[in-house]
C-alpha cells in the first residue's frame, strides 16, 4: 500500500439509511468531507441536512477519496457495489470499510478480491443500533490484514466507542453473527424462563433479583429484560418499539446457521432460535424489538421443529 496522505482524508459513503446516515453524519462532525451516495434521495437529502455533499453515482464519491464506506442491506449488494463500481474508481491509497452486516463467504470474497487489486479493505460490521450510530458509540468488528486495520481504524473511531481487530477477511463479520447467536439464543431463553415465572406465580421482578444475581444472568437479561419493570430503559417499557428489530435479529440468525452449515459447526439453539424468530416475523413480529419474542412464548403452547 502506498503512504497515505496526511490531511483530514475525504469519505465516499455510500448507503445512509437508517445506520449510515448517523455513521455519516458523525464523519462529517469530525471534519470530514464526506460525499453522499444512496438510491434513496430522501436518505441523501437527510445526509446533506447532516453536512454531508450530495453525489450523483457511487463512483463519483469514490473518485479520489481518501476512504469509502459502505452501509447496505445485504451481500448482494456489497459484491455488486464493490464490483460494479468501487473497485473500479477507487483511488489507490483508499482505504475500503464496508460495515453491513453480511454473509462471511462474500466478506472474504470481496476482501480477496480487494486484495488482489493491491486495495486495503476491512469487513468492520457493528454493534449497535440506530441511537449508537447517531450517538457515534457502536462497537466494529474488524477482518482484514494489519494494514488495513490501522488504515481504518481512525475512521472507525470517529464513529464509535470501540474498534477491535477480528483477525483477516471475513472474521468481523464472523465475529458479529456469533455474538449475535448468543444474543437471539440468551435472549429467548430469558423470555421463556420469564413466562414460566409468572405462570408458576413467581412474581417477574422478584425472579430477576434472584437471577439477576444467580447462574441465570445474562446481558439479555440485566440490559434487556424482555418483560416490563426489572429494566426501566428496555423495550419492553415502551411497547417494545425501537431496539433491534426482531427481522434484524432474524437476518444475523439466518447467516450465522447458514455460515455454521458451511463451516460444518452444529448449532442446534441458533437453529431453533432462527426458527422461532421466523415463526415470530411470519405472524407480523419482524417490526418489533426482538425482546418481543417473549409475546410468542406467551402465547398457546407452539411446537418447534
Ligand atoms: P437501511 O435499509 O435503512 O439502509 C440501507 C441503505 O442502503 C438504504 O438507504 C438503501 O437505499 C441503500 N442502498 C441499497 N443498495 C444501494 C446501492 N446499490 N447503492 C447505494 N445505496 C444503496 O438499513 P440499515 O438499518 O441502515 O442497515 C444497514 C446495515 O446495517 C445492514 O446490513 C444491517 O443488517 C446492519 N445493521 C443494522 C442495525 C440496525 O439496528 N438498523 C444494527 C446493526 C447492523
Amino acid at each position: 500500500m502506498t503512504k497515505r496522505k496526511q490531511a483530514m482524508p475525504t469519505i465516499a459513503f455510500i448507503g445512509v439509511g437508517n445506520m449510515g446516515g448517523g455513521m455519516a453524519a458523525n464523519l462529517a462532525k469530525a471534519g470530514h468531507a464526506v460525499r453522499a451516495f444512496d438510491l434513496s434521495a430522501d436518505a441523501v437529502a437527510r445526509a446533506v441536512a447532516n453536512g454531508c455533499t450530495a453525489v450523483a453515482s457511487a463512483a463519483e464519491a469514490a473518485d479520489g477519496a481518501d476512504a469509502i464506506v459502505t452501509m447496505l442491506p445485504a451481500g448482494a449488494h456489497v459484491r455488486a457495489a464493490y464490483e460494479g463500481d468501487l473497485f473500479a474508481a477507487a483511488a489507490p491509497h483508499a482505504i475500503l470499510i464496508d460495515c453491513s452486516t453480511i454473509d462471511v463467504a462474500t466478506a472474504k470474497s470481496v476482501g480477496e478480491a480487494a486484495a488482489q487489486r493491491g486495495l486495503a479493505m476491512v469487513d468492520a460490521p457493528v454493534s449497535g443500533g440506530t441511537a449508537a450510530a447517531d450517538g457515534g458509540t457502536l462497537t466494529f468488528m474488524v477482518g482484514g490484514p494489519d494494514a488495513a486495520f490501522a488504515a481504518a481504524k481512525p475512521i472507525l473511531d470517529a464513529m464509535g466507542k470501540a474498534v477491535i481487530h477480528a483477525g483477516g477477511a471475513g472474521m468481523g463479520q464472523a465475529a458479529k453473527i456469533c455474538n449475535n447467536m448468543i444474543l437471539g439464543a440468551t435472549m429467548v431463553a430469558t423470555a421463556e424462563a420469564f413466562v414460566l415465572a409468572e405462570k408458576l406465580g413467581l412474581d417477574a421482578q422478584t425472579f430477576f433479583d434472584i437471577s439477576s444475581r444467580a447462574s441465570g444472568q445474562s446481558w439479555s437479561m440485566t440490559s434487556y429484560c424482555p418483560v416490563p419493570g426489572p429494566v426501566p430503559t428496555s423495550p419492553a417499557n415502551r411497547d417494545y418499539q425501537g431496539g433491534f428489530a426482531a427481522a434484524l435479529m432474524l437476518k444475523d440468525l439466518k447467516l450465522a446457521v447458514a455460515a455454521a452449515t458451511t463451516a460444518g459447526a452444529s448449532v442446534p439453539m441458533g437453529a431453533q432460535a432462527e426458527a422461532l424468530y421466523q415463526l415470530f416475523a411470519n405472524n407480523g413480529g419482524g417490526g418489533q424489538d426482538f425482546s418481543a419474542i417473549v409475546k410468542l412464548l406467551r402465547g398457546p403452547a407452539i411446537a418447534v421443529t
